[in-house]
């Protein structure tokens, strides 16, 4: 599906470098850019991560059991989707949490064909919880939805990086942008965008990866009509 999207927040995106684990204020200016989306007639998948709450592995560095922290940090990707939910449906926008991990007082189980229908009537679907099962991450849950769903780009949200370098543009000032890249040029220069899981479930199924800045304003709608916003993976 051409205009079927799925776009990947991190939850560090929600808290925008700001001492509040969510920022209402971020969050609204994120919201109404994805109003634009569906103004342009595109579907809208989205993938929330949570980070900004929990990471499993460093739970697990701190001596905790590894798939107990990964679940705290599926529970924290759903409420972060709840969050967005409330500050999209805030201005109009219909929407539905699909979550892979149940908690059905608050969210609907993620049920695939379902999903397609809701992104059919130009609802945005939250998938939230991950893929359910620990040792993931929402980036691999991203590459697993897109294909699931069958969309044709994923939008990969950075905070104040605007693609793909060579080196940390924040430390070296010579540092290069890709505009495009493979996959394997990626793993083979050890460049460090996505986690290996999440690669190869992308190049296997050949999803258009784009990296782009979230700071920049409109920059999602950007990322997807030129080819300059951000850096294109593709296989
Ligand atoms: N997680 C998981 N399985 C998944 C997705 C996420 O166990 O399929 C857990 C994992 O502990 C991860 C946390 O949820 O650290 C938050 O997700 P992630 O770190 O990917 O969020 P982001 O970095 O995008 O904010």
């Amino acid at each position: 599906m051409d205009n079927r999207i799925i776009l990947k927040l991190s939850g560090e995106a929600l808290s925008a470098n700001s001492k509040k684990v969510i920022n209402q204020d971020v969050l609204k200016g994120i919201a109404l850019e994805i109003s634009e989306l569906i103004k342009e007639n595109y579907e809208v998948g989205i993938v929330v991560g949570g980070g900004n709450i929990w990471r499993g592995v460093e739970a697990e560095e701190l001596g905790m059991d590894r798939s107990q922290a990964d679940y705290m940090g599926m529970m924290a990707t759903i409420m972060n989707s709840l969050a967005l939910q409330d500050s999209l449906e805030k201005i109009g926008v219909d929407t539905r949490v699909q979550t892979a991990l149940r908690v059905d007082s608050v969210a609907e189980p993620y049920i695939r064909r379902k999903a397609i229908r809701h992104l059919e009537k130009k609802r945005v679907v939250i998938f939230a919880g991950g893929t359910g099962m620990p040792y993931f991450s929402t980036d691999t849950n991203t590459m697993l939805k897109a294909a699931e769903v069958g969309a044709s780009k994923v939008l990969m949200a950075k905070n104040g990086v605007d693609g793909v370098y060579d080196k940390d543009p924040n430390v070296h000032s010579d540092a290069i942008k890709f505009e495009t890249l493979t996959f394997r040029e990626m793993l083979t220069k050890k460049l460090k965008v996505i986690d290996l899981t999440a690669a190869s479930m992308a190049e296997e199924n050949n999803l258009e990866v784009i990296v782009f800045d979230m700071n920049q304003k409109n920059n999602i709608l950007k990322a997807l009509k030129d080819d300059k916003t951000g850096t294109i993976i593709k296989k």
